[in-house]
C-alpha cells in the first residue's frame, strides 16, 4: 500500500514530516512524498530521502498513491485524478461550508477531514485541530508583543520603572490558554473571557484573571464547543469588554463557536477608544473575527490599535506544526491501517467522525 504527502500549494507546512517514517513502517506502507514538498518547513528532500520516503512527482501521486495526504485540500480536478477506493486525509471543515460534503461524494474516494476527530480523550492525540490552536496561541503572544510599541515584562531601570503590559485574552479554548500561559511567562498581567464556565478554573491555574459575564448559556452536550449566546448576553458582553479593553494594551481574540460566524466583542466604539499602541491579534478572522475592523490575513491601524487578523498563526511556526500534524496523522493512521491493508471501520467512533466521503 502506497501513501503519498502533497505539496501544499499555500502553506509553509508539510502534512507528514520524515521523523514519522519508523511510526509508518510498522504499518506496511510504501511512502512517496511530492518533491519540495517540506522545503518551507526544514524538511529537505533529502531527510525525507534518509526516512525512506521517494521523492515524486504530484501527478505520479496523485494517480498512484492509496492514501494521500495535505493539510488544504486539493481542487476537483486533482482529485478526480485518484485511484477508486483510494483514501484521501486533509481539512475540509464542512461545518463551515455545507457543498463539501455533496461535492466530495462525486469521487470515488474515501475522503477523511482531520477536523471532525471527536474532542474526546481517545482522540487527542490526533486533534489537529488543538495542535495547531495550541501554537497558533503562543504565536499570537509573540506577534502581539512584536507589533506592540512597548514591553511585556515589568523591569526597573536606573532610567526609570517599565509597567507590565495588560493583557486580555477573549476566549479561553486551546488556543486562548496558550495564549495566557505565554503571557504570562513574558510577564504580562492577564485576564480572559470565556462562556464556558469549565474554562474558569484553568484560567486561574495559569495565573490569569477569569471575568465573567453572568448568564451564559454552556451545552455541555456541545462536544467541548461553545454554544451561541444571545444577543442580549453578547451586548452585556460588549460593554465589559469594553471597560477591560481601555486599561489593556493587547489584545489575543480567540472566541469562536463551530460551525458559525465568530462573536463580535470588540466593538468600533471600543477600539476608537483604546490606547494607540495597542495591538489586537484575531485568531477567528476566518470566521469574521471577534473585533469589529478584522480582516482576514491583513494587519489594519486604526486610532493607533494595531489589529492582525489570522487564523492560520501556526503556519508560522511550520517546522513544529507539520511535526504535530504529522503525529496526529499518524496517530490516526495507526487505527485504519494494519499489515498494509485499509480499514475504514464505522464501528470506531473516531472513524466514523472524520470520515466525511466514502468511496461508493
Ligand atoms: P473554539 O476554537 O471553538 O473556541 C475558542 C473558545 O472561544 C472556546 O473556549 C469557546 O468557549 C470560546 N467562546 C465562544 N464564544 C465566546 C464568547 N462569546 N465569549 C468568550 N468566549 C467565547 O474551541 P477550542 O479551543 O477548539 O475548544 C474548546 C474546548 O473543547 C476546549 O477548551 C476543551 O474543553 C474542549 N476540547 C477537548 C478536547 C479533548 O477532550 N480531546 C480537545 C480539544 C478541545
Amino acid at each position: 500500500m502506497l501513501i503519498g504527502v502533497l505539496k501544499e500549494q499555500n502553506f509553509n507546512r508539510v502534512s507528514i514530516t520524515p521523523g514519522v517514517a519508523k511510526k509508518l513502517a510498522p504499518m506496511g506502507l510504501t511512502k512517496w512524498v511530492e518533491a519540495g514538498a517540506g522545503e518551507k518547513s526544514g524538511y529537505t528532500d533529502k531527510s525525507y530521502e534518509d526516512s525512506d520516503f521517494k521523492p515524486s512527482s504530484r501527478e505520479e501521486i496523485l494517480t498512484q498513491a492509496d492514501i494521500i495526504v495535505s493539510i488544504e485540500p486539493i481542487s476537483n480536478e486533482e482529485m478526480a485524478k485518484m485511484k477508486k477506493g483510494s483514501l484521501y486525509i486533509s481539512m475540509f471543515a464542512p461545518y463551515q461550508d455545507t457543498e463539501v460534503v455533496p461535492n466530495l461524494a462525486k469521487f470515488p474516494i474515501h475522503v477523511v477531514s482531520m477536523d471532525m476527530i471527536p474532542r474526546t480523550t481517545l482522540a487527542q492525540s490526533m486533534d489537529v485541530l488543538s495542535s495547531m490552536a495550541s501554537l497558533a496561541g503562543y504565536k499570537a503572544v509573540l506577534k502581539a508583543a512584536d507589533y506592540y510599541n512597548n514591553m511585556f515584562p515589568m523591569m526597573m531601570t536606573a532610567a526609570g520603572t517599565i509597567a507590565p503590559a495588560r493583557v486580555m485574552v477573549l476566549g479561553a479554548g486551546v488556543a486562548g490558554l496558550q495564549a495566557i500561559a505565554t503571557a504570562r511567562k513574558l510577564g504580562a498581567i492577564v485576564e480572559a473571557f470565556d462562556t464556558r464556565t469549565a474554562a474558569r478554573e484553568e484560567v486561574k491555574s495559569l495565573g490569569a484573571n477569569f471575568v465573567e459575564v453572568e448568564g451564559a448559556t454552556d451545552d455541555k452536550g456541545a462536544g467541548g464547543y461553545a454554544v451561541q449566546q444571545s444577543e442580549e448576553y453578547l451586548s452585556r458582553q460588549r460593554a465589559l469588554v469594553q471597560e477591560k479593553a481601555l486599561k489593556s494594551n493587547i489584545i489575543i481574540a480567540t472566541a469562536q463557536v463551530r460551525g458559525r460566524k465568530a462573536p463580535v466583542l470588540v466593538s468600533e466604539d471600543t477600539i476608537n477608544n483604546m490606547k494607540p499602541g495597542s495591538v489586537i491579534v484575531d485568531l477567528a478572522a476566518s470566521t469574521g473575527g471577534n473585533c469589529a475592523y478584522t480582516e482576514n490575513n491583513k494587519i489594519i491601524v486604526r486610532n493607533g490599535v494595531t489589529i492582525i487578523g489570522d487564523s492560520n498563526l501556526s503556519d508560522d511556526i511550520g517546522g513544529v506544526a507539520s511535526n504535530l500534524f504529522a503525529n496526529n496523522i499518524v496517530n490516526f493512521l495507526q487505527i485504519v491501517v494494519k499489515d498494509g491493508v485499509m480499514n475504514l471501520d464505522e464501528n470506531n467512533e473516531i472513524i466514523k467522525s472524520a470520515l466525511i466521503s466514502k468511496a461508493n
